[in-house]
């Protein structure tokens, strides 16, 4: 299966997406991972990419675009994939649906966890900083949701249009969200 997970920063689709791979025996694949692997391997990629996760800004198509045509045609991805918080942008989803037609397959669902705005910003504000992005200033925070309102809505309208968007409530516990998940999955 090839399931997408979208939600605004701190809507948990990394705990989510972990759970539910598991779960479907499929590999998970998160941009900001593969970013941050990039980032310190020092690759030319990776060096590039750092440029605007520093300044706080998307990493731009290009950039996204040869990291994810990478996953999407390796082996490991022939049983189906768990994207974690990607696509973020029209154009990265366009490349998605053509990376996966060209391996006949297509997007099976895509869910998009819902918490409200308030309730993300105390999530994130209160995450440890041995989280790796803990300690999170409500400054970059809005920074953050401002560029997920901006690049990634329309994402969600895309799959909408697709007929493959579900909104899957995001609130609640771990165990309870992960319930809701594999029933919106069917898996
Ligand atoms: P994240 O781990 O999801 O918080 O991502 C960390 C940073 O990596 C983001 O703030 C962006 O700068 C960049 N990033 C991750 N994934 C993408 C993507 N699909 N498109 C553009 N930028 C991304």
């Amino acid at each position: 299966m090839y399931i997408i997970l979208l939600g605004p920063p701190g809507s948990g689709t990394g705990t989510q997406g972990d759970i539910l791979a598991q779960r479907l025996g499929v590999l998970k694949i998160a941009t900001g991972d593969l970013l941050r692997g990039a980032v310190e391997a020092r690759t030319p990629l990776g060096l590039e990419a750092k440029r605007h996760m520093d300044r706080k800004e998307m990493v731009p198509d290009k950039i996204i675009l040869s990291l994810i045509k990478e996953q999407l045609t390796s082996e490991a991805a022939a049983q189906g994939i768990v994207m974690d918080s990607f696509p973020r942008t029209v154009r990265q989803a366009e490349a998605v649906n053509q990376l996966l037609a060209e391996r006949l397959e297509r997007i099976d669902r895509v869910l998009l966890l819902d918490v409200p705005e308030a309730e993300l910003t105390q999530r994130r504000l209160s995450r440890a900083p041995d989280e790796g992005r803990g300690g999170e200033t409500a400054e970059v925070i809005e920074q953050r949701l401002q560029a997920y309102r901006h690049s990634t809505a329309p994402v969600v309208g895309f799959y909408r249009e697709m007929g493959v968007l579900s909104i899957v409530d995001g609130t609640g516990t771990e165990e309870e969200i992960a319930e809701r998940v594999k029933e919106a999955v069917g898996a």
